[in-house]
């Protein structure tokens, strides 16, 4: 197998070289026109046969999204659009694709709702093969980041008995049988003996056992699968995502924000240098979108004038506090436009949190120092006893894209705190070891990796920069 990849053949020089391509279809036009792709790029390579050269049952395999095998010679092109031509010399069809079934024939342009339905077929569009590029991308970013700056990966369990973060999200694991399973003294099924013989979950973060690897290598991430089983059909929710969690000792909440801006302006960076023209792609498959709006509607910047903005611009640091003071005086809340209510204490919603950085300051906002009862156990309670040492990172077009603290690491407060919200403190001995034995002040966040492939790729809706999204309605692939 000698076949060079259609992405390398594109950045050749065409001089008379024999060479071999394998691909799909993408287009054959006069019997004699092979548009060739092979998955490498979003750029096809022409394949020319010549009139007379081929018979005609050959040519007729020749159909969209048929696989072809073809050597030739590589000449410079004499058609104006491309600067080679590949010249066949054998074109051997691996595999048949029936034009009358295909439902992705080339004229008609079908909608991100329609490739949904076909998602296992999805990655042969332009605009996927683009996304899924830049998410491969954007995970190798993601290790290259935290290897050169010595963080140790490590893996956190997918199969969990704690339910720390609490509240009905969690999926249950079970072995229990369909039938006859074990019950309790009221005739109903015990869930306790789900996991040979006790109840278990899947994760939905990696952070506190995160934390037992960051008080003993200092610097760790988790980079896996978590799991939410949120009944809702948001743009930005699925039930099965992934989470980047860096953890750090020694690290306070201010060194945590500047680590998780420096993070998203280097995955960023590495995308822009990385996959130029698959961003390039997205930001003109967006321009066309923009073009159907009113003048008025239309955003000012482009995708990659927005990018390049984010990379050379510092985010905004404001505290909850300032947030809500923000939102009270804006002319939005005056006229009555949003629709939930604004005050301090509140969970600030999608549209409170996209009015901050998309209306009032126009770019990334960290948001610091929120109320305690609207945040985790395990975030440090501030000195005014309360607000706690969390962080929100709001991104444009987005919402919240990273959520993280400061840890409390003080042993007397964490346990007073847990038992105050009614956190099982003895079910998590093992978590409370790290503040038993040489406790230090540590911090870290989560980053939604779909929501960082959202925004580096401008796509609206998170179903279409997961392979197989899992929501409500999508389980089969
Ligand atoms: P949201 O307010 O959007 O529901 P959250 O506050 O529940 O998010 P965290 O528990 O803070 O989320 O998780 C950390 C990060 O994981 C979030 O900032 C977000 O980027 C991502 N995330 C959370 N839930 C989901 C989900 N259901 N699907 C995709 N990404 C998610
Ligand atoms: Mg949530
Ligand atoms: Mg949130
Ligand atoms: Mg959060």
């Amino acid at each position: 197998n000698k076949r060079i990849r259609i992405k390398e053949v594109l950045a050749m020089e065409p001089e008379q070289q024999e060479i071999t391509v394998m691909g799909w279809v993408r287009s054959f036009r006069n019997n004699q026109f092979v548009a060739l792709n092979d998955g490498s790029t979003n750029g096809t390579l022409q394949v020319v046969l010549t009139l007379g050269e081929f018979d005609e049952a050959l040519l007729k395999r020749i159909t969209t999204s048929a696989s072809l095998k073809v050597t030739g010679t590589l000449v410079p092109s004499l058609g104006k659009g491309q600067k080679m031509d590949l010249k066949a010399a054998t074109v051997e069809v691996l595999g048949d694709c029936d034009p009358e079934q295909y439902p992705l024939q080339p004229k008609n342009k079908p909608s991100l709702e329609y490739l949904r339905e076909i998602a296992h077929l999805r990655f042969r569009t332009n605009t996927f093969g683009a996304v899924f590029r830049i998410r491969h991308s954007l995970a190798f970013a993601v290790h290259k980041f935290f290897n050169d700056k010595g963080f140790v990966y490590l893996h956190t369990p997918i199969i969990t008995a704690s339910d720390a973060e609490g509240a009905g999200e969690m999926f249950r694991v079970t072995t229990l049988p369909m039938e006859g399973a074990p019950t309790t003294e009221d005739g109903k099924i015990d869930y306790s003996q789900d996991f040979f013989g006790r109840s278990t979950n899947l994760t939905v973060s990696g952070q506190l056992e995160g934390e037992l690897g960051a008080t003993a290598f200092g610097e760790i991430y988790t980079f896996g699968p978590t799991f939410r089983a949120e009944n809702s059909n948001t743009a930005r929710h699925l039930a099965e995502f992934w989470m980047i969690e860096p953890e750090m000792a020694f690290y306070d909440i201010e060194d945590n924000a500047n680590l998780a801006e420096e993070f998203i302006q280097y995955l960023i960076r590495y995308v822009m240098q990385h996959n130029a023209d698959d961003l390039a792609f997205l930001n003109q498959r967006l321009l066309d979108e923009e073009k159907q709006k009113p003048q008025a509607e239309r955003s000012e910047l482009d995708l990659l004038q927005k990018l390049q903005f984010v990379v050379e611009h510092q985010f905004e640091r404001i505290t909850y506090t300032e947030a809500i003071d923000i939102l009270l005086q804006s002319p939005h809340y005056k006229k009555k436009k949003f629709q939930y209510d604004v005050k301090w204490g509140i969970d600030m919603q999608s549209e409170h949190e996209r009015y901050l950085v998309e209306k009032h300051f126009k770019k990334p906002v960290i948001v610091t120092n929120y109320p305690k009862e609207i945040k985790s156990f395990y975030m440090r309670l501030n000195d005014d006893g309360k607000t706690v040492a969390a962080m929100d990172i709001l991104a444009p077009g987005i919402g919240e894209i990273v959520g993280g603290s400061q840890r409390e690491e003080r042993l007397d407060v964490l346990e007073g705190r847990m038992r105050a919200i009614g956190v099982p403190v003895e079910e998590l001995w093992w978590y409370l070891d790290t503040r038993r034995y040489g406790t230090v002040p540590h911090a870290g966040f989560g980053l939604g990796f779909e929501r960082m492939v959202q925004f580096v790729t401008g796509m609206g809706n998170i179903r279409d920069v997961i392979a197989f999204p899992r929501t409500p309605k999508n389980a089969e692939f």
